[in-house]
């Protein structure tokens, strides 16, 4: 049925290449989301599938069927575009029904369609509004009735939501799941914001400069990222990245140690360039971190800036020189910052002395150079493990 299949495809244009060797599968019935910064290819990828863009190469194949090569209307999709051009003077039922007249389907197809549509999008009773009588929301809506009646195998959606405000997204993010799961077809969804692809999605493919990165289920990508990018851009707000050299006994940072046995990794070696990667939610204070089963070692930090965002507290440390309450906080301290979350009863304060941990569990290894994923969680040094061993015996004997 509608499983779609890119093999390498590429678009160049003059001398940008919009699409680099795209390998994509994506089976029947699959919501995968296309993410990436504006610029990195998501629309062009998404337009090759329509068949809006030709590739310059590779092979395009939706339900079976080569169409690579094929118009639009003989492909089996159906588009929703963040612009919702509906026919101002028309009303809804003539605006969803547009492309079954223009095509001459029977009348009582055409109203058994409509019908379906309009009760899946929730318009019912408003089929002979106009366009202006109706909300962003509800206009979206049509247009996305506008695609169900073409019962296609695949729906193409290019940011659909970008145009709403804050709040109807988020409620418009809920009804495309309902959507997926009642109408059971392949979806293609292309968005920029990282929150829309995590919260719908079966798996994102995060794209970069045309290339892909990684094609997995949201929190794949959350939890183990494949590369530097990735970490970067899946995750608000940001990971902390803090670069070091491998040491025999972990990774040494211009402002802590992490103790860690290189020899459990694989291709890497002393004086090697790596970066670790922690999220704020896994930074913890010293104080308190008991819940940590393998923190690191304590870092001393000065809190700098509080951000309280109501069900956390985000809380901007300065580590290193920049810890020194004489430092005053310049762009060159970003990189000794690091960002942690916080419960919002905690009663840290601003300008601070404090002890910081990192859930060993949580911490990611990247190569500074390629910037692959080595590691998502930091192993012991081999002496410390076997101690460590026996400690969670120990508690387990409890
Ligand atoms: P995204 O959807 O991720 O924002 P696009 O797929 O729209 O990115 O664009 C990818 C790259 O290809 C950009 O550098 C863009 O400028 C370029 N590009 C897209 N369409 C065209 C075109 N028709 N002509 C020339 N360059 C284009």
């Amino acid at each position: 049925m509608g499983k779609v299949i890119l093999e390498d495809v590429t678009k160049r244009y003059a001398d940008v290449t919009a699409v680099d060797k795209m390998n994509l599968e994506i089976e029947d019935g699959e919501f995968v989301t296309l993410v990436g910064p504006s610029g990195c290819g998501k629309s062009t990828t998404l337009e090759t599938i329509a068949g809006l863009t030709i590739p310059t190469d590779g092979k395009i194949t939706i339900a079976d069927r080569e169409v690579t090569n094929l118009p639009p209307k003989d492909r089996g999709i159906a588009m929703v575009f963040q612009n919702i051009a509906l026919f101002p003077h028309m009303d809804v039922y003539d605006n969803i029904s547009f492309g079954l007249r223009l095509r001459d389907y029977p009348k009582e197809e055409i109203d058994r369609r409509v019908d379906r549509a309009s009760d899946i999008v929730q318009l019912e009773g408003m089929l002979d509004r106009m366009p202006d009588e109706m909300s962003g929301g509800q206009r979206q809506r049509v247009a996305i009735a506008r695609a169900i009646v073409r019962e296609p195998e695949v729906f193409l959606m290019d940011e659909p939501l970008a145009n709403l405000d804050a709040k109807l997204r988020v409620h418009m993010r809920t009804e495309l799941q309902r959507l997926h799961k009642e109408l059971d077809t392949t979806i293609i969804y292309v968005t920029h914001d990282q929150a829309e692809a995590m919260t719908m999605s079966d798996r994102i493919a995060v794209i970069d400069g045309g290339e892909l990165q990684q094609i997995a289920p949201p929190l794949v990508c959350y939890n183990e990222p494949a590369n530097l990018f990735v970490a970067g851009f899946i995750g608000s707000p940001s990971m902390n990245f803090v670069e070091g050299e491998v040491t025999s006994t972990g990774l040494s940072t211009p402002n802590f140690d992490v103790e860690f046995d290189p020899g459990q990794l694989s291709g890497v070696a002393e004086g090697d360039h790596l970066t670790l990667g922690v999220r704020p939610e896994d930074v913890y204070l010293r104080q308190g971190s008991e819940g940590v089963a393998n923190p690191t070692q304590s870092i001393p930090a000065r809190t700098d800036v509080l951000e309280p965002m109501g069900d956390e507290i985000f809380v901007y440390l300065l580590t290193g020189d920049a810890a020194e309450p004489s430092m005053e906080a310049d762009p060159e301290t970003s990189k000794n910052q690091l960002l942690m979350s916080v419960s919002p009863d905690s009663d840290i304060e601003a300008e601070q002395d404090v002890e910081v941990v990192l859930d060993r569990e949580r911490v990611h290894l990247f190569d500074t150079e390629t910037g692959d994923a080595i590691s998502h969680t930091l192993e012991f040094p081999a002496t410390e493990a076997g101690a460590a061993e026996t400690e969670t015996e120990a508690e387990g004997d409890d």
